[in-house]
């Protein structure tokens, strides 16, 4: 995007303190903002009460500021954002686009799956009524039927990628049967309300890409451009994450700061030898600039 118009963001789930695999997610999202001249802003996603760490959202932030990674607004709080959320779903619902569920994951389960669908994709049974039962949850409708187009996109990183949703999503839960609203609903309307340009995240939340599309279309929303970086992988080549056991890391000292980042832009395969020599910087503001200059070489 031209100067000044960027804007992008950093959305960690406070489940837990940043790890090796969320820094770079951090890192790469602000080293985007910066090359481009653009605003770097933080959101807290704290939507899914049942997984929020107590503490943990404020220990986060303070990480980032450990590592020179600063909010440039008022860090934007999910739990703050509900009549937002139930808004969009108005209107999803007043147009017919978004229905309540009444089937539990064990009806999900026991429904056959349907031809050229994946097995676990809700086969839409709620589409058609409630017929007498409780709504506990509301879902979004996602494909239209096997003759429908996958849904193309670019990655700036990845390239061009596509994804049924059809056959791959299915009709997803936008409000959640224990009344916490949906990731996927909640970081779509922040992202417009937030005037985001560009997603930079990690690789494991590609997958989400087409759905939040689809959400951004039928919400009238624009569509951000989506950069996924590299993931860190721990010892036995599986993703690192706080469920596979990734370590806080420890950024009390300039020293661990500079340490951690540089591991960081390791990750991200900015121009080799580069993350020897940052891990020799003298403060973390040094490394920072460098890593900046890398990202622009790098110009994805
Ligand atoms: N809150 C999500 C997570 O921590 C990331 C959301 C996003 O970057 O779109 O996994």
């Amino acid at each position: 995007g031209a100067a000044g118009t960027y804007v992008g963001r950093f959305a960690p789930s406070p489940t837990g303190l940043l790890h090796a695999g969320s820094l770079v997610a951090a890192l790469a999202s602000w080293l985007d903002a910066r090359a481009h001249g653009g605003r770097w802003l933080v959101r807290i996603e704290d939507v899914d009460t049942t997984r929020n760490v107590t503490g943990a959202g404020e220990a986060i932030l303070a990480q980032l500021a450990a590592c020179g990674l600063l909010s440039d607004a008022p860090v934007l709080w999910q739990t703050q954002r509900e009549a937002a959320y139930a808004q969009a779903l108005q209107r999803l619902a007043e147009r017919g686009l978004a229905y309540a569920c009444a089937c539990s994951r064990s009806d999900i389960q026991a429904a056959p799956v349907q031809p050229g669908r994946l097995p676990g994709v809700y086969p839409g049974t709620c589409r058609a009524g409630l017929n007498g039962r409780p709504g506990r949850a509301w879902r979004v409708r996602c494909g239209e039927g096997p003759n429908e187009p996958a849904l193309r996109w670019h990655d700036r990183w990845l390239g061009a990628q596509q994804q049924s949703l059809w056959a791959e999503v299915g009709d997803c839960v936008v409000h959640r049967a224990d009344g916490c609203w949906a990731y996927q609903l909640a970081m779509v309307v922040d992202d417009a309300h937030q005037s985001i340009t560009d997603v930079v995240r990690g690789a494991d939340l590609a997958d989400n890409t087409p759905r939040q599309i689809h959400l951004q279309r039928l919400l009238g929303l624009p569509t951000p451009r989506y950069l996924h970086t590299p993931l860190v992988l721990a010892p036995d080549g599986q993703k690192l994450s706080k469920q596979t056991g990734a370590q806080a890391l420890h950024l009390e000292t300039p020293q661990q700061a500079i340490a951690a980042l540089a591991q960081a832009v390791r990750t991200l395969g900015l121009s080799p030898g580069l993350d020897q020599d940052l891990a020799r910087s003298a403060s973390v503001p040094e490394l920072l600039a460098r890593a900046v200059a890398a990202w622009r070489q790098h110009a994805v």
